[in-house]
């Protein structure tokens, strides 16, 4: 599947669903009641792509009084993950089609992440297969629009995998693909009662399904200041041993010393950067570059940024496709023209016209202490410096409280050594592209702010979903 021939033979084909409305719905063990039914629209082109009925309060009550335990053997449930593996292949038409027309994701991106969904639910289920005895309980899921397939279907084949019944709440975005999804699931012999689904908002759906005491343990994939929020009202009702995996945000850097191959290191840091239009967790967003090779770097990194081509994502000529909705292009846009009336912008692209559209961005810095907030987006920062001060460097990267990924392009093997034993980030990637998980080869998962552990796709993941189930008692009312 990642054969650029077959990429050629998908995009010459067009896009075959290009007038199909989708449909997303809450799919209940119930009957389902909805709220206010919304229209989804493409980030690339703003054409309508389908229509969604959120779950209201009413389904959220139907979904918890409904959930139940999957009651099969280790064996079966792990036949019928890889069952749905199977399925999510044969049915890559409409999968490429709305991680395109709904996420905005070009076709390179879509076939990792199809790919990535499908190892996902085949590497739990050879886990799940040796896990015995482990308590069972409800699980509620809750993921983010910028791996709508891959993070939604890893969180729900880590729960089903360890028996657990599953509520998932995809993100605002992606109702659409997380619909596609939950019903090839459904397809392939997973239960109705063991895993349903709860298209709506985070504050009232989202909040609801974590702060109920009928809820066990929660998987969330998100910013982190949505955990923080998940883990107050999860103290407000859970039990206290209820567990939180959750994988958040960062404020990712690499180093590039003067021993670095350039032409390596630019082409890493334009993946890291602008792959996916920056929109992933484990990003690049602050560029250390070792001030005697910077200005050669930066020229050749500038080049190689005019190479780049951004437009609709289905077209197989398209590097970079739109940022997810017009709030994030908005508040990305503000965040580059402030830069820019301080004339720290040093490089710039121009984004095409229509469609929610951020040209990847070059903004200097004077360190990454300069950065408060993730900027989830096509935008590097870069900052000079001196040999002398690498440990400073790693201090001030230590300093953010985040610890994600990291980035290190060097030939001095002592270097790689001490800089990795005074980091703290969860993923260091040593002379290559600062990417996320490879499930069952590379895990990922942060320290700090950007997550819990254990890392998603390694050995331990599972067993974090054994949780103490114990029915709640009914709610006593004083009034
Ligand atoms: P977000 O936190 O806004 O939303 C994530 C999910 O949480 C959505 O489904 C949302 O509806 C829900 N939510 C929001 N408020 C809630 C509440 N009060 N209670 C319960 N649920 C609530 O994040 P996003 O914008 O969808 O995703 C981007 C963020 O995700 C970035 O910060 C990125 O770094 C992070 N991320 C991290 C990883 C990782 O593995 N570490 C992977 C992907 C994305």
């Amino acid at each position: 599947l990642t054969d650029s021939a077959d990429l050629a033979a998908i995009a010459a084909a067009r896009d075959p669903h290009e007038t199909t409305i989708f449909d997303a719905r809450p799919r209940l063990a119930g009957s389902v009641a909805g709220g206010q039914r919304i229209e989804m629209r493409n980030p690339a082109t703003g054409d309508h792509v389908g229509n969604v009925l959120p779950a209201s309060t009413p389904d959220v009550e139907t979904a918890l009084a409904r959930a139940q335990i999957w009651e099969a053997s280790a064996m079966e449930r792990a036949a019928i993950l890889r069952r749905a593996a199977d399925l999510y292949e044969a049915e890559f038409g409409p999968i490429f089609a709305l991680l395109a027309r709904e996420a905005g994701k070009s076709l390179a991106d879509a076939v990792a992440e199809l790919r990535e969904a499908v190892d996902f639910l085949r590497y739990y289920a050879d886990q799940g297969e040796s896990l015995t005895g482990a308590p069972r309980g409800l699980f509620t899921c809750i993921s983010p629009w910028n791996f709508p397939l891959a993070i939604f279907t890893g969180q729900i084949a880590a729960a089903l995998a360890a028996g657990n019944a599953v509520l998932a709440k995809p993100a605002e975005q992606t109702p659409l693909i997380a619909t596609l999804a939950v019903d090839l699931l459904h397809r392939a012999g997973v239960p109705a009662t063991a895993l349903q689904l709860l298209p709506g908002d985070g504050p009232t759906v989202g909040a609801a399904l974590t702060r109920d005491p009928r809820v066990n343990g929660v998987c969330f994939t998100g910013s982190t200041e949505t955990a923080l929020l998940i883990r107050k009202s999860m103290a407000d009702h859970l039990d206290p041993t209820a567990p939180l995996i959750a994988e958040t945000g960062g404020l990712n850097a690499m180093l590039v010393d003067s021993t670095a191959l350039p032409e390596q290191a630019v082409r890493d840091i334009l993946a890291a950067s602008f792959q996916s239009a920056g929109q992933r967790c484990s990003a690049l967003r602050c560029l250390y570059v070792q001030e005697d090779i910077a200005d050669h770097l930066l020229e050749m990194l500038s080049g190689a940024m005019d190479e780049l081509t951004l437009g609709n994502p289905w077209h197989l000529a398209t590097d970079i496709g739109p940022v997810i909705d017009a709030e994030a292009q908005a508040d990305i846009r503000a965040y580059i023209a402030a830069a820019r009336a301080e004339g720290r912008v040093v490089k710039e692209l121009t984004a095409p016209e229509g469609g929610t559209f951020i040209a990847p961005t070059v903004i200097r810095v004077s360190g990454i202490a300069q950065m408060t907030r993730e900027i989830f987006g096509p935008v590097l920062h870069v900052v000079p410096f001196k040999a002398s001060e690498i440990d400073a460097v790693i201090d001030a990267v230590n300093a953010t409280g985040y610890g994600l990924t990291f980035g290190l392009h060097t030939r001095i093997d002592d270097r790689v050594q001490r800089i990795i034993e005074r980091l703290h980030v969860g993923n260091t990637y040593v002379n290559r592209n600062q990417i996320g998980a490879v499930v069952g080869s590379q895990p990922f998962g942060g320290e700090g702010l950007s997550g819990t552990g254990p890392k998603a796709g390694g050995p331990d993941y599972l067993a974090r979903f054994s949780v103490q189930y114990q029915p709640a008692a009914p709610e006593t009312s004083t009034a």
